[in-house]
């Protein structure tokens, strides 16, 4: 079992180390994995190793700084952050650097945190590889030739790699838990609304949440500490009491109910992906959790009705990309109209214009009842597959992919395979719950299998509780 930031902050506040010394030797060792995996598409060393003596400063004239104060973390590319580069991994916003910072980037920097950078992404959150990445693709570390998955794909690299070992990324359809679990790493998408989305460049604004990236899930927790809870600068955030997720692990798992949902081991379910998880679960049969069968039935409507709400909410949330206000603007137009059609031409990639007209089409008028209106009523009974699923269980179990990393190529001229990736992933989005991958073995070329642990609304605690005996477990 990787060491914890939990366990290297521990040390900082003992004094055995200095922020300084962390930084100083990460530096070296980020820059020169980076060139291996290229995780990041900004590093902030000379900022990082200044904001480290800082906080060693300030600790040493006996400052109260919180726990975490000093450890480094990296922070994916659409989350705003003020006076540094943020660009979605778009041509569009290449250039674009925000005036203020997203509530989480706030809270980390406000708890100490030391920021090495910002990750690589599929241009705008769409995608399952970083193919879709403007800028460059990242590689998988544990096979270069593999992708890393998607969308975080610098997050979860750099995490697996522990480059550092601590990173933010989002979830629209399952891009931190498919990364996580294609590079061995834990990756959380809490319950939508628990984590402000302030500051977070809009993908699918009613699926879209921010969640940790970390090598094992008690740093998770200790994240989730820092960036859960209400922000009046988002709408959507939940006005709730957040409890102590690292307080949460302690326990044991004794009748803890946790279901299998048949419809998540089907046919195109990978025989090692499935022989993992069976052995997963036994796991957690041993560790004092009952399984019992429960049945998601409207499952194989998942896929679709995630793509018609993400592109649609997409379509609009895109439209202000005009190059009026910020971002690319195409220079040479004759009118306003040839400008923002020019612009857009030249700032997206293919897969966000394939988004954005999908979305436009799903929303126009004579298909708004039959694919935009119907997709939402499908949403209502995915969700309510999940709410009889929780009235008999505390968490749901399964594969996070129905696969292990596939390689660079494989998928990226065919979108609905790639759209595959996401199976087991985006109901959970759709449905507004929490969702965890946590290592789970490896396949026969030893690449990691991901373990999908579901909750039902903010029922992250306990998820933490059982993902983090399940890793305990393992080791
Ligand atoms: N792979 C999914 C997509 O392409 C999920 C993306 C995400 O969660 N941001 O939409």
């Amino acid at each position: 079992m990787p060491e914890s930031a939990v366990a290297l902050a521990k040390k900082l506040q003992n004094k055995e180390v200095s922020s300084k010394e962390i930084v100083q030797e990460l530096i070296p060792r980020l820059e020169e994995k980076d060139r291996e995996i290229n995780a990041y598409v900004t590093i902030l060393s000379e900022q990082a190793l200044k904001k480290a003596e800082e906080i060693d400063s300030r600790r040493a004239k006996g400052e109260e700084l919180g726990p975490w104060a000093g450890l480094p973390i990296g922070v994916k590319d659409l989350l705003c952050t003020e006076g540094v580069r943020t660009t979605c991994s778009s041509k569009m916003l290449e250039n674009f650097v925000p005036p203020y910072d997203a509530t989480v980037v706030r809270k980390i920097k406000d708890a100490g945190f030391i920021i090495m950078g910002k990750t690589n992404m599929d241009e705008f959150a769409m995608g399952s590889s970083s193919e879709n990445s403007a800028l460059f693709t990242t590689k998988n570390p544990v096979d270069t030739s593999r992708v890393p998955g998607g969308s975080s794909a610098g997050a979860a690299a750099a995490a697996a790699a522990g480059i550092p070992a601590l990173n933010l990324g989002s979830d629209t359809g399952g891009s931190i838990r498919q990364p996580a679990a294609f590079c061995g790493c834990v990756g959380l998408k809490p319950t939508y609304g628990l984590v402000s989305r302030y500051g977070l460049i809009a993908f699918a604004s009613s699926l879209d949440q921010i969640g940790p990236f970390a090598q094992t899930v008690e740093d998770c927790a200790m994240l989730m500490n820092v960036i859960a809870g209400h922000d009046p600068m988002d709408g959507t955030s939940l006005d709730r009491p957040v409890p102590d997720y690292l307080k949460g692990l302690e326990g044991d798992l004794k009748g803890v109910k946790v279901g299998v949902p048949k419809e998540y081991f089907i046919e195109g379910l990978n025989s090692e992906v499935r022989a993992r998880i069976e052995e997963g679960i036994k796991t957690l049969e041993s560790l004092g959790c009952e399984t019992v069968e429960v049945s998601l039935p409207h499952t194989d409507y998942g896929i679709a009705t995630y793509y018609f709400i993400c592109t649609a909410e997409a379509s609009s949330n895109l439209a202000r990309y005009d190059g009026v206000v910020y971002g690319h603007r195409h220079m040479d137009a004759s009118d306003i109209v040839d400008m923002a059609a020019k612009t857009r031409a030249e700032g997206f990639g293919d897969e966000v214009k394939r988004r954005i007209m999908l979305g436009t089409y799903v929303l126009s008028a004579g298909f708004y009842d039959a694919y935009y209106l119907k997709a939402q009523r499908v949403r209502r009974l995915i969700k309510q597959d999940f709410d009889q699923a929780f009235e008999k269980v505390d968490l749901i179990v399964g594969p996070t992919t129905p696969t292990t990393a596939f390689k660079f190529g494989d998928k990226v001229d065919d979108p609905l395979s790639m759209y595959l990736a996401d199976v087991f992933t985006s109901s959970i989005n759709l449905a507004g719950i929490g969702g965890i991958s946590v290592p789970c073995g490896a396949d026969s070329q030893g690449l990691p299998v991901g373990m999908q642990l579901i909750c039902p609304p903010l029922g992250e605690e306990k998820l933490l509780k059982v993902a983090h005996h399940f890793q305990m477990a393992g080791s």
